[in-house]
């Protein structure tokens, strides 16, 4: 089961004006094959496919907590392309062009049937695809899968930060940077302690410290290169039998912090008329309700009076 917190796991900036073409380029990181939609379903159905979970418990809590944060993930990098559209339809009458600006956006799709909205794709706009998912049952293989994934994950997120300056781009790869960190350390620790093979020697890929990306450092003061939530109140507790001794950067110890981070705000991103979303007038409701309950006394009163 599922616990929910509404809150955001990074704090987004929400610019003055809208981005469509970061909107665009943004989607890789959330619907592309190596985005967060990708690595949330892939230690997802691992986690429930997951067989001898009493002998290899550690393994099991580890994929189902990191598939958890995933979870805040795929939100804070939707959340992030609707702060990028925002501002994007213009105050125009509806016989006007308020939607104009989506003629030259790079992702029409975000416009058209989602009305300003993140897409469950990549940044040409395809469709994110179970295809994407790996789960062979053989644990070995599995975490080197993972391993795989979030070094891919990694350099796809250094490509879309090298393709705009856009701060809501930024914030969201320099903190992914540094959580992805965090996964792509701990399946090499699971190898290591399964396999014996030295796998954290053989990160970061690609081979760039994440000190080179400004937007990481203040997440990285914080520590949060080194701990690993535990996305649960009581659960997948035996993490920490693989999430410990001194971090690969080599400043400190490893650290499980049992409970999700405090977050932040979601940004509450104002209705858009233009596209008629959401059409909610409270004023509006609250006269069809008067009438509603006008019409229902009426009723009351002629079933009365025919008895
Ligand atoms: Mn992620
Ligand atoms: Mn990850």
């Amino acid at each position: 089961m599922y616990l929910r917190i509404d809150k955001l796991q990074v704090e987004l900036p929400v610019p003055e004006e809208p981005d469509p073409k970061a909107a665009a380029v943004l989607q890789e990181l959330l619907g592309g094959r190596f985005g967060e939609m990708s690595t949330l379903m892939n230690y997802t159905y691992q986690s429930f496919n997951f067989r001898g979970r009493k002998k290899l418990r550690p393994y099991y809590d580890l994929i189902a907590n990191i598939a958890t944060e995933e979870l805040a993930h795929i939100e804070y990098v939707a959340t992030g392309i609707s702060i990028l559209l925002n501002g994007a339809a213009k105050k125009e009458p509806p016989s006007g062009t308020p939607l104009a600006t989506g003629l030259e956006a790079p992702n029409k799709y975000q416009f058209l049937p989602l009305g300003l909205g993140s897409v469950v794709g990549n940044s040409m706009g395809a469709f994110w695809s179970g295809e994407y998912v790996f789960a062979s049952g053989n644990l070995v293989l599995d975490l080197l899968h993972n391993f795989f994934l979030e070094c891919g994950a990694r350099l796809l997120k250094i490509r879309v930060y090298q393709m705009t300056e856009n701060p809501v781009v930024r914030t969201i790869v320099g903190y992914g940077l540094v959580r992805g960190g965090v996964h792509a350390t701990a399946y090499a620790k699971a190898l290591e302690t399964l396999t014996g093979v030295e796998m954290t020697k053989l990160l970061p890929i690609p081979r760039i410290d994440n000190s080179k990306f400004p937007e990481t450092i203040p997440y990285e003061k914080q520590g949060l290169h080194r701990i690993l939530y535990r996305f649960s109140p009581n659960d997948y507790k035996e993490l920490a039998q693989i999430w410990r001794g001194m971090a690969p950067t080599g400043d400190g110890e490893l650290t499980v912090v049992d409970g999700p981070p405090e977050g932040f705000p979601i940004p509450d991103l104002p209705e858009i008329p233009e596209t008629y979303a959401p059409e909610f007038d409270p004023e509006e409701l609250a006269n069809r309700a008067r009438k509603f309950s006008e019409e229902f006394e009426k009723a009351q009163r002629n079933i009365q009076s025919k008895k």
